[in-house]
């Protein structure tokens, strides 16, 4: 899998997402998701309950460029474009939705607690996470990488190379779980940008987690670091809700759905992660 468009154009990539932070906000949407005008939902569902209020909460991620970064008028990245996408299926416009910011270990206890609706994080779908939340998706497939500095000095081509060495990455990701195979020797802090200080003064030789995340550090950082650009693990992401909530489940499975083929899903993508990365081909729905 190609990741990076080129270290040639990421100077304009880098240009043009900044770009897009100053200019766009969460309300605007780079995807322009049509809002439902009076969708009907079976009485007594989250969706009905959810349409009614006339707003939601979504939890995501604010310091992951292409994904989910703040931005003056809220967050923006691929996630946040999943999140209109599916409040707009609801009837609700996208300056009606709540972001909330989620780190990789509250995303659960958010879920559970009833701090947001729904999770859109990076969030991992795995049989662990899923006997405390449901999860609908996935919308997109990541893989598990490494980012070492420009020109790689300590020659990193893989986790194998990472034996013994410091690593950093974050508490309660799946990175965090998947590098404990290769080493011990793990810094774990609460969000991938916290990881970079350590990176650029050599107190680690790498920072870990999915690709996508670390491509995104990568161009908002130009010419500091590079990725790897060997995946080692699979990283279906997926929307977290409340656990068993079979309808909310199966329409956010069918707005998914509906979005991979009518080209909101591409555009969502091209407005946001395409500025860096390639566009991908959507995934099969798991409807578990
Ligand atoms: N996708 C992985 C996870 O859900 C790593 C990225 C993240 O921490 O958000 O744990």
């Amino acid at each position: 899998m190609r990741l990076n468009k080129g270290l040639v154009i990421s100077a304009i990539a880098l240009a043009s997402v900044l770009t897009l932070s100053a200019c766009t906000d969460s309300g605007a949407s780079p995807s322009a998701a049509p809002v439902a005008a009076t969708p009907t939902f079976a009485p007594g569902t989250t969706m009905a309950k959810l349409a009614e209020a006339g707003k939601i909460t979504i939890g995501t991620k604010f310091d992951q460029p292409l994904f989910g970064l703040k931005g003056p008028n809220g967050p923006v990245g691929f996630d946040v474009e999943i999140g209109k996408l599916i409040a707009a299926k609801l009837g609700i416009a996208a300056d009606k939705i709540n972001w909330v910011e989620t780190v990789s270990a509250n995303r659960e206890p958010f879920i559970t607690n009833g701090q947001v609706d729904i999770v859109i994080a990076t969030y991992t779908i795995n049989d662990k996470r899923k006997e405390v939340v449901s999860f609908a998706g996935p919308y997109y497939e990541a893989g598990q990488d490494l980012l070492v500095l420009a020109g790689n000095p300590n020659k990193i081509t893989g986790p194998e190379d990472l034996t013994g060495k410091p690593v950093c990455t974050v508490s309660g990701s799946t990175s965090e779980k998947n590098i404990a195979a290769y080493t011990t020797n793990v810094i774990a802090t609460d969000t991938y940008s916290n990881c970079l200080g350590p990176l650029r003064s050599g107190e680690v030789v790498a920072v870990t987690t999915d690709n996508v995340i670390l491509a995104g550090l990568a161009d908002q950082n130009s010419g500091e670091f590079e990725v790897v650009g060997k995946p080692f693990t699979k990283e279906p992401y997926g929307i977290g809700l409340k656990k068993d909530d079979t309808e909310f489940r199966a329409f956010i499975n069918d707005t998914l759905d509906a979005s991979f083929t009518d080209g909101t899903w591409a555009a969502a993508w091209e407005a946001t992660a395409g500025k860096v990365l390639d566009t991908p081909t959507p995934p099969t729905i798991n409807r578990y």
